[in-house]
């Protein structure tokens, strides 16, 4: 049995989808599980849906309901469903959950009010519209598809917006409901992101979490491998969005990959690597538009020298808030870190860099959600300063610790970039630093042209 994923782009229309139903019919053989985002954008018409909505903006919302969602998931139904029966179910179908996104839609205007929780449902309804209407289409196309609704299966704990998946209750769920549909030779179809609490209410895994969704179901069952179809080649050696010439990487180790990932590259969500590496289960990424090109093998270990100063992919990370805390009294005083942990801690905001001299100590977040009240804790001990729209660049590659000189050519070829917050992860795999924002897309092309041009 394997695991595909298909992500956003992947099902983003009539035609993907096709392209989706004729990767899938080709491993057949191989008893996939099809977990499905929702389709490219959805997520974000659905929460700025659910802004409007809150904000008193119910008309507008509806607007948005009608051209943004209505529009793109009938046209798709159109093109992929011919019979006419069947497409006049599916039509119902999808029309009764856009009912349901209106009637949240109307609660949230009501109400004046967006907790986590209805926000999970109501961005819930974007995976739950691109698998429905990828199961029929797949019966359409005589694959005897079965839709799995994924909150029977994948049971979360209660934090809404990036719940945490219970594995045991999940795994026994997953047995129960996949194994006898494989077992009768048709295949599940289900949706990533989406889970629910031990009793019922939706949750979510967090933005970009299908990719962790299929990792889990992948560990849960056993999975051969895990398969993660998207829109670029594989993992490149920087995002092709910012370098055109990136290239692909046959091989990336699953440190490599759990680092860039952590740093930015959105192509893979930070939490996909570790079900697979607990289980020892292949994680393979491959482009749903060219199934034929090779894709990238995440390995245990890399086999081949590495080419390029031993840097295997630059990552990047915008959004980037740097905390600088003085203490000339405190900061060497036993306890001192600790405190300033504690309130990261107390506000669930996590620290990506950290950097400390005689006088003080900087940390980056990426999630300025409660930065003023994490800063007014602070300034209860220490002078505090607040840097923001700064970003992190990454560098990633097992062989670097190997190979000297590294830090003098990253930092010869942006000698003119004002960089701060200089790290050497402790894994000894990758170098970080801070920028500018505005910045980022000048240092990552001309690093991209130091290591790998
Ligand atoms: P999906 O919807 O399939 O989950 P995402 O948009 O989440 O796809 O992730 C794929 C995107 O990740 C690519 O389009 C690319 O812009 C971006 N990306 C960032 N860094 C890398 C990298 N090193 N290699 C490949 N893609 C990357
Ligand atoms: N649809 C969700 C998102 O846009 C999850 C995913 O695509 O992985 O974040
Ligand atoms: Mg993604």
């Amino acid at each position: 049995m394997i695991v595909m994923k298909f992500g956003g782009t992947s099902v983003e229309s009539a035609e993907a989808m096709e392209q989706v139903i004729s990767i899938v019919k080709s491993k057949l053989s191989r008893k996939p599980i099809v977990v499905a985002s929702a389709m490219s954008k959805i997520t974000d018409t659905l929460l700025q849906c659910a802004q409007l909505a809150r904000d008193g903006h119910e008309s507008q919302a509806h607007s948005l309901i009608q051209d943004g969602l209505a529009k793109r998931h009938h046209q798709a139904i159109e093109k992929l469903v011919q019979n006419s029966l069947r497409q006049k179910l599916l039509q119902d179908a999808v029309n009764k959950y856009l009912d349901e996104i209106k009637n949240l839609v109307h609660g949230l205007a009501i109400l004046g009010e967006l907790s986590p929780r209805s926000l999970d449902a109501i961005v819930s309804y974007g995976e739950r519209l691109s698998t429905l209407i990828l199961s029929v289409a797949m019966q359409e196309h005589s694959i005897t598809a079965e839709l799995v609704d994924a909150r029977k299966v994948m049971i979360t704990d209660e934090n809404f917006t990036k719940a945490a998946p219970l594995l045991d209750l999940s795994a026994s769920k997953a047995r129960e409901i996949f194994l006898p549909i494989l077992k009768k030779g048709s295949v599940p179809v289900t949706q990533g992101f989406i889970g629910s609490t031990r009793d019922g209410t939706t949750t979510t895994l967090g933005r970009g979490g299908s990719d962790y969704s299929a990792a889990i179901i992948g560990a849960l069952l056993n999975a051969e491998e895990i398969e993660i179809w998207t829109d670029v080649d594989g993992i490149l050696t920087t995002d092709p969005k910012m370098v055109t010439d990136a290239r692909l990487l046959e091989t990336v180790t699953f440190q490599e990959a759990s680092e860039l990932a952590y740093f930015g590259a959105k192509v893979l969500h930070p939490s996909t690597i570790w079900p697979a590496v607990e289980k020892n289960i292949p994680v393979h990424v491959y482009n749903t538009k060219r199934p034929e090109s090779p894709g990238t093998h995440i390995v245990a270990r890399e086999t081949k020298e590495s080419k390029s100063g031993g840097i295997k992919s630059i990552a990047y990370k915008k959004g980037i808030a740097v905390i600088n805390i003085y203490s000339t009294r405190m900061l060497l005083a036993h306890g001192f870190l600790k405190s300033i942990f504690e309130i990261f801690d107390k506000f669930e905001t996590s620290v990506d860099l950290v950097a400390t001299s005689e006088v003080s100590v900087s940390l980056t977040i990426d999630d300025a959600q409660h930065l003023e009240k994490i800063v007014s804790e602070l300034k209860k001990f220490s002078t505090v300063t607040v840097e923001q729209k700064k970003a992190i660049v990454c560098l990633v590659g097992e062989q670097m610790k190997y190979t000297p000189g590294i830090a003098a050519r990253v930092f010869n070829a942006i000698k003119e970039i004002n960089v701060n917050m200089i790290s050497q992860g402790a894994s000894e795999i990758n170098v970080s630093f801070i920028v500018n924002e505005s910045d980022v897309s000048t240092v990552v092309q001309k690093l991209h042209c130091e290591f790998f041009e």
